[in-house]
Order: structure tokens, then C-alpha cells, then sequence
């Protein structure tokens, strides 16, 4: 089974001379940080579907010629990030057919797909090959050829959904968003004056496209847009449980979760880090970039040590996490992140990262620190010890590989050879956040799934 963790944008022009996937795209490449390794978009122009899609970045998919086919006022786009199973190419998204006038971009996973199966089966169509959102694709496809409309269709579907989606359908004529129970991922509606609506996996890509924030898609809703303008649906009773980890690490820190900024939510992890541990003694506070930065921002304001860049990242290097092979992830670090003596040398320092998951970067930051000159490292992780996998949609190892799973903090310390080691507790984390804690997922820390996992609960254990 594929897991995704992925960024879907829309868009419903209401403008006749909207040129939908120019829009998609520029939304795509602000959501470039939530999957880089496929990219694809679909339009309609009311007669019509087109698509393109293609391996690799949004710069590297897309060419001037794309537009000429990429017709039409309505589009959605998808940018992909597969972490299980081969990277290939007939998996990319959107999953669309020409002949059903339909298409499909989904972020999140469905941990168990039973239902999905047996219902596919049961109609004689095969999920032979497909991963979970080829099968969302066809149960919703079975509805819509039978005559039903895109709403309708996506309606009936739901219920097979056991799992994590934020997912856009389109037909010819109608753009629909829709999201699980619990609204593990974000989805947010938007709006641009005069050419129509947007759809975004994130807030920060609804204002590179010049639009303005309207709400984010509630949890279990379906909204649909047609000429008729926008319409909503509750498909099932909801709660919010949108995942911590979105404010960890996921998320651009430019967006809003759920209407708390990310940025200073990642501040203020930072500020109850140092309120957490007030008595390290340091020279300088040191982000590991980019992910680091606003908690290392808000541990420096609140201990009072002065904060600098110490690591010089090549901005050319994407997330080095799904690197099949060790020896692979370490050269990455390397080749990623560059020390600079002239701040480190001599220096008592704080290191932040926002976490830590095999424990590769930090091993191997901590001895770049040491190289360039570094008298002392204290390691400090704007989150809790990840000690659980993420079944949601985000790309994490299997238990056995998640340091925090396995080893003790005074272990994890050793390993990464840290003169200290503290993380920020979930009850920090929490306060953080500024959300109730009953609409915050924090399954990766706590081993809590809001949403069954079915049979990979037996691959977990609970110390
Ligand atoms: P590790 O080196 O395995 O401990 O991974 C921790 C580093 O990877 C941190 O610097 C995080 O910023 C980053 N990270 C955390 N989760 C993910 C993820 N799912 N995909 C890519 N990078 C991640």
C-alpha cells in the first residue's frame, strides 16, 4: 500500500477567460514542500477533461506548452509524495479517466481499504494494482457513470472511505472538496475577487494566487461548487482532530491550521521549550533550517541567548528523509546542511530541530557542530519523542526504525553523542498549539489513532 503525504489545489473560475491550471499550477508550486515527487493537473472546460502530468518538481513538469492543452476554468492539481512502494509513475495523481469525465487528487491515506475492496469487487471491478485513492476514485466513478450527480456520487462513496482524506473530485462542470470525520489533513476555501474559488491542501497557497481565506472545509463535509455557486453537504457527523504534526513540521509556516498561525505556533513551541528547561547554559541558539527556525526564534526570546544561523542549508536539496538506504540519508545530511565555523567555534550551543525520527540529522549535525568548533551541543526538538508511525498520510518509518521507539532519551542523548538532550512535552506541545486538545491528532506521540487503523495495530507496540 502507498502512503501519501500530499498537497491538492482547485480551482472553480466563475470568470469565463480564467485559465484555470495556470492558477492550479502557481497554487502547486507554493505546496511544492508537501510531496516532490510527481506533479499533475486536470481541467475541464465544460465539455472536456485535459491533463498533464509528470515525474518529478512542479518547475520540471510543466512547460508553456502545458497550458495550450490544460484548457478551461475549472482544474485541480495534485503534487505527490509516495513513501512506500516504488515511486512510479502510474500512480500519479490525479487519478483521472477521460472517458468518465471524472478526476480525483487525494492527501492523507486510508490505512485499511476493505471496505473499499469488497464493495469494488462486489461490482465486478477490480482493485487489483490500485492504491487507496485509485479505489476512492473508482467507487465514486461507479456512481457517477450510473448516472448520479458528482456530489451525489461522492456522497454515496463516503462511507467506504475508512480513513484520513482531504480529497477534490471534478467532473466536467462541478468541483467538489471533501473531508474525513476527524479533518486529520487541512483543506481550506478560498476566494479571488472577480475570477472565483479556490480549494487549497494549505492557506499559505490561496494568497500566492492572490485569493483571500474564506474557512477551512469542515471535518466530514462535502462542498461543492457548480454555476449555481457554492453548496455544502454534511456527509458525516464531525470533530476535528487535525494532525499536531501538520504544526510540527508539515506545514508551510506561512499558512494557517485549523486559524492558528503556524509560525507562531512553532514560536511558541520554541519559548516553552526554554520555559521547559531553564537551566541549560549557552552562547548561541542554533536552528537546524528550515523547519527549526521559528522555534529556535522563540527559544532565544525567551531565554535571552542571542539566536544566529550556524548551519548554511543548500536550498537546492528537498526533504532527504525517504532516502531508501542509510548510508544514503547520512551523505544527504552532508551534502544538505553546511556549519559555520566562524559562529560555532568555541561556542556553548542550542540546536533546535522540530524533530527527531530515525535520528540520522541529528547524529549527524551534532558531529558537524563538533567539526566546526562547537564546546558544547545541547539538542533540543520543538515536539515530543515520535515513538509511533503515522498511518494518516505522512511518510514515516516503520516503529522498529523510530529511535524514540526503541531507545530511552538518555540513549537517543548518547547515540547522537548530545552533551543534552530535552524535548518539548505533549502537554507543551498542546498549550502551543492554543487548540483544545480533543481537536488535536497526536497519534505519532501518543499512539492514540482517532481514526482505526485496523489491522496495523498489530504492528504497534506500547511500552
Ligand atoms: P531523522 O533524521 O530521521 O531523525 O529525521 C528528522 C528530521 O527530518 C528533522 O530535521 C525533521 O525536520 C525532518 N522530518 C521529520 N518528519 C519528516 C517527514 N515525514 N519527511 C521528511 N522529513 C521529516
Amino acid at each position: 500500500m502507498l502512503q501519501e503525504k500530499c498537497a491538492v489545489f482547485g480551482v472553480y473560475g466563475t470568470n469565463p477567460l480564467i485559465e484555470a491550471a495556470r492558477l492550479v499550477h502557481t497554487g502547486l508550486w507554493a505546496l511544492q514542500h508537501r510531496g516532490q515527487e510527481s506533479s499533475g493537473i486536470v481541467s475541464s472546460d465544460g465539455n472536456n477533461l485535459f491533463v498533464h502530468k509528470g515525474m518529478g518538481l512542479v518547475a520540471h513538469v510543466y512547460d508553456e506548452q502545458c497550458f495550450n492543452i490544460l484548457k478551461g476554468t475549472l482544474a485541480i492539481g495534485h503534487n505527490r509524495y509516495a513513501t512506500f512502494g516504488p515511486s512510479e509513475a502510474s500512480h500519479v495523481q490525479p487519478v483521472m479517466s477521460q472517458d468518465q469525465n471524472l478526476a480525483m487528487a487525494h492527501n492523507g491515506n486510508l490505512p485499511a481499504t476493505t471496505k473499499l475492496s469488497e464493495f469494488l469487487t462486489s461490482k465486478g471491478i477490480s482493485p487489483r494494482f490500485n492504491n487507496d485513492s485509485e479505489m476512492m476514485y473508482k467507487a465514486v466513478a461507479y456512481y457517477f457513470t450510473k448516472g448520479l450527480t458528482l456530489p451525489e456520487a461522492v456522497a454515496k462513496a463516503f462511507p467506504l472511505f475508512t480513513g484520513v482524506f482531504s480529497a477534490l473530485f471534478m467532473s466536467k462542470d462541478t468541483l467538489v472538496a471533501v473531508r474525513d470525520r476527524r479533518g486529520i489533513r487541512p483543506l481550506s476555501l478560498g476566494k479571488i475577487d472577480g475570477i472565483g474559488y479556490v480549494i487549497s491542501s494549505e492557506t499559505c497557497a490561496i494568497n500566492t494566487i492572490g485569493g483571500e481565506y474564506i474557512r477551512d472545509i469542515k471535518p466530514g463535509e462535502m462542498l461543492f461548487i457548480d454555476k449555481t455557486g457554492v453548496q455544502t453537504k454534511q456527509l458525516s457527523k464531525g470533530k476535528e482532530m487535525l494532525d499536531a504534526f501538520e504544526f510540527v513540521y508539515f506545514s508551510r509556516p506561512d499558512s494557517f491550521l485549523a486559524g492558528q498561525s503556524v509560525n507562531e505556533v512553532r514560536k511558541e513551541f520554541g519559548r516553552q521549550l526554554a520555559r521547559e528547561n531553564p537551566n541549560i547554559k549557552a552562547d548561541v541558539v542554533i536552528p537546524i533550517p528550515d523547519s527549526g527556525i521559528p522555534a529556535a526564534i522563540g527559544f532565544a526570546q525567551e531565554s535571552g541567548i542571542p539566536f544566529d544561523i550556524g548551519l548554511i542549508k543548500n536550498r537546492y536539496i528537498h526533504r532527504t528523509f525517504i532516502r531508501p538506504a542509510q548510508s544514503l540519508r547520512k551523505s544527504d545530511v552532508r551534502l544538505k546542511l553546511n556549519p559555520l565555523p566562524s559562529v560555532l567555534k568555541g561556542k556553548r550551543i542550542v540546536l533546535i530541530d522540530d524533530s527527531i525520527v530515525r535520528g540520522t540529522t541529528s547524529e549527524e549535525i551534532v558531529k558537524l557542530l563538533r567539526q566546526a568548533g562547537a564546546r558544547e551541543v545541547h539538542f533540543l526538538v520543538s515536539s515530543p519523542p515520535v515513538c509511533f508511525p503515522d498511518f494518516y498520510g505522512i511518510n514515516t518509518p516503520d516503529q522498529s526504525e523510530l529511535i524514540a521507539a526503541t531507545k530511552t532519551i538518555p540513549e537517543i542523548k548518547k547515540m547522537i553523542e548530545a552533551d543534552s538532550l530535552a524535548y518539548l512535552s505533549l502537554k507543551g506541545l498542546i498549550k502551543a498549539i492554543g487548540l483544545p486538545v480533543e481537536n488535536i491528532c497526536t497519534s505519532c506521540f501518543t499512539g492514540e489513532y482517532p481514526i482505526d487503523i485496523d489491522f496495523n495495530k498489530e504492528k504497534i507496540k506500547y511500552c
